[in-house]
């Protein structure tokens, strides 16, 4: 199988991910992923199969009940958001060197501020429409 390796900033950390999870990146434009990285989270999922190096090098902060942030302690790149209760990661997508990725879907679009537009056509989920995938699957 075919792993995608990333990367913090300064190399501290290092994370591999099954090669396929790092082609489909998500935008997350929600209030706190924008006060978190500056601005909208550019995300790849992965489920399982995520090993990380240095992870004493690393810091979690818990951002919600259900979810924490981490982050590289030393150079302060976001490494994930991680979703407790299902144990996704939905890392930068940024720390992955691949050309391959396409933007297939973006989130929270009514939290999206106005000075912003992606040119690409993706989906676009409201806070409401990501709870009723939630709760009919
Ligand atoms: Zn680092
Ligand atoms: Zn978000």
């Amino acid at each position: 199988m075919k792993v995608a390796k990333g990367q913090c900033l300064c190399g501290a950390v290092t994370i591999e991910v099954p090669g396929e999870c790092v082609h489909d990146v998500s935008v997350c434009h929600c209030n706190m992923c924008r006060q978190w990285s500056g601005g909208p989270l550019l995300a790849v999922e992965c489920k399982q199969g995520l090993v990380m190096h240095g992870e004493e090098n690393v810091t979690h902060y818990c951002s919600s009940e259900w979810a924490e942030r981490t982050f590289c302690r030393v150079c302060g790149t976001h490494l994930y958001y991680l979703l407790l209760e299902t144990q996704t990661y939905e890392l930068s997508a940024g720390i992955f060197p691949d050309d391959r990725k396409r933007l297939v879907s973006q989130i929270y679009v009514e939290s999206k501020p106005g000075f912003y537009d992606f040119a690409q056509r993706t989906p676009m989920l409201t806070e409401q429409d990501i709870l009723e995938q939630f709760n009919g699957s």
